[in-house]
């Protein structure tokens, strides 16, 4: 056995019954027409969480049509903003309220420690608030240095009827990026959560009804990428696909929106590498590292699976990454003491494996884990904290999304070479630099090709700062103003104040 830390018992209570979910449809909640339902089953207790209507085209279609009408009409489009910002502050106060109920759905779906979901889910209530903020504060321009008979004006308006798709990795919060912050703008939406966690989202109707959310403002169609999330992206009556996911989904997505040239806004994929230089605070850099790797089991957009360390301290750092991974608490996810949870599928686990077992056969040195864990009492679903070693850049462990708590190390001399292997991945997601100068700090976040660069930290975000990725790893940004904007659509108002310009016909 694993010399490592494993929870195995629980605090909390098994669900007696699954949840049933319905889809939420111009203001109404509904079964699918031909009654297709699908369950979810806990990776981490075996149970069935939830028995969620199952959507068809029919739903999605009626979703759309209902989204539409309620852009058109204006009765959320061309309120006032502060109208907007009152129903948004009322949702984020029930999130609050409701945010045990959200949280053990949360951990019993996905498989992630109960901690971490009242974490996600109260946190989820200031993207809400910050959203609201946006409603009342949006401004275009004005622009009165044209001529004394011209004054123009640059409007923001709601892009109109937006598709928003999640994952399963981070249901609440991810939705809690996007959605407020699309109806913030005024516009309407239809929102399909990850199959695999449906449950978060579909109650989020509750809350909005109970906030005073017009019908058919926020739409929410549960199921399957095909059809529903496909015919959300082809449609022509939606403006605008705001997705995270894969990148491979990602591309189709692109690919099917091209049809009717809707705006698209992809969150996609990451192979995120922290840096340390060896003037760096090794035992914060060393942290920071357990914390990247290990944080949801590594299944994260944002996961640092890659740390590229100065030759000189390669061996005593790994060897304080590998002892920080040993104590790293993983277990049974309903007790608040558990760090790390389950994977959250078996599919997904043998992927990581598969991961690991290649880089062995290639030449790979595993200094810690590399199995499957089983945790007693609790199920088999899990994976010990692994860190390898002897890599070279090319390997598929190092390029590709292992989406596990799977470290790659790897090592260099010189700043340009640290540069060179940061950015040697089609990703370009996040990036980390951990040096006690600034120069070389500031050095390193110029030139690595990544959305968001922390110096001496890792994943702190915050909703007034944006995020998204370079590269293959997205288009277009999320919260802060900019995430805000991409919601908003653009419109030059120009006006001559009075009949003063010279007739273009002659003798008119
Ligand atoms: P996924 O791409 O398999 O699924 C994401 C969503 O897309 C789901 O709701 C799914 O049902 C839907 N979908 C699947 N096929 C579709 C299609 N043809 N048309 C429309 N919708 C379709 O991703 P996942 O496995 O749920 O999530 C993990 C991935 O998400 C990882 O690659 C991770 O890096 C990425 N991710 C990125 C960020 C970010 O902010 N950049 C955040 C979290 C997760």
């Amino acid at each position: 056995m694993l010399d490592m830390t494993v929870i195995t018992d629980a605090e909390i209570a098994l669900p007696a019954e699954p949840v049933a979910l319905q889809h939420f449809i111009d203001g109404t909640w509904v079964d699918s027409a031909d009654g297709a339902v699908s369950e979810r089953v806990s990776p981490s207790h075996g149970v069935v969480v939830s028995r969620a209507a199952q959507g068809g085209e029919t739903e999605t279609e009626a979703a759309i049509t209902a989204a539409r009408a309620a852009f058109d009409d204006g009765r959320w489009s061309r309120i006032p903003g502060k109208e907007r910002a009152a129903v948004l502050l009322k949702v984020a106060d029930l999130i609050e309220q409701h945010t045990e109920r959200l949280a053990v759905l949360e951990t019993l779906e996905s498989g992630k420690p109960i901690n971490q979901s009242r974490g996600e889910v109260g946190g989820a209530a200031d993207l809400w608030r910050y959203a609201a903020s946006l409603a009342r504060t949006v401004h275009g321009d004005s622009l009165n240095t044209l001529g004394d008979d011209m004054v123009a004006m640059v409007l923001k308006e709601p892009i109109g009827v937006v598709s928003i798709i999640t994952p399963w990795n981070f249901p609440f919060w991810i939705l809690s990026q996007k959605l407020p912050f699309a109806l913030a703008a005024g516009c309407t939406c239809v929102v399909k959560p990850s199959e695999m966690t449906p449950s978060t989202t579909a109650l989020l109707a509750e809350l909005m009804v109970e906030a005073g959310m017009p019908a058919g403002v926020c739409n929410i169609v549960l199921g399957y990428g095909m059809p529903v999330g496909s015919l959300m992206t082809s449609h022509a009556d939606v403006d605008m696909v705001s997705f995270t996911g894969s990148t491979a989904v990602g591309k189709k997505i692109s690919q099917i929106a091209s049809g009717t040239l809707k705006k698209i806004a992809l969150e996609l994929g990451g192979k995120n590498a922290q840096v340390v230089f060896p003037d760096a605070d090794l035992d914060a850099a060393a942290d920071a590292v357990a914390f990247g790797v290990h944080f949801n089991v590594g299944q994260c957009c944002n996961s640092s699976s890659r740390v590229i360390v100065h030759k000189d301290i390669a061996d005593a750092f790994t060897t304080k990454v590998v002892e920080l991974s040993r104590r790293v608490a993983y277990g049974n996810p309903l007790n608040p003491d558990t760090q790390v949870g389950a994977i959250v599928t078996p599919e997904h686990q043998a992927k990581i494996d598969g991961y690991v077992q290649e880089a062995i056969a290639e030449g790979a040195d595993v200094r810690l884990g590399g199995a499957p864990l089983e945790v007693e009492g609790v199920g088999s679903q899990f994976y010990q904290p692994t860190v390898v070693t002897r890599l070279t850049s090319s390997m598929r462990i190092v390029q590709e999304e292992v989406f596990g708590p799977v470290l790659s190390v790897l090592t260099f001399k010189t700043l340009d070479e640290a540069i060179a292997l940061t950015n040697d991945s089609v990703y370009g997601l996040s990036a980390g630099g951990w040096s006690n100068d600034v120069h070389t700090c500031l050095a390193f976040a110029r030139r690595a090709e990544a959305g968001t660069v922390w110096t001496n930290t890792w994943m702190d975000g915050y909703p007034e700062v944006a995020f998204g990725g370079m590269k293959q790893s997205g288009q277009g940004r999320e919260i802060g103003r900019y995430g805000f904007e991409e919601f908003l659509e653009v419109k030059s108002v120009v006006m001559r104040v009075g009949r003063t310009r010279a007739p273009w016909v002659n003798g008119s």
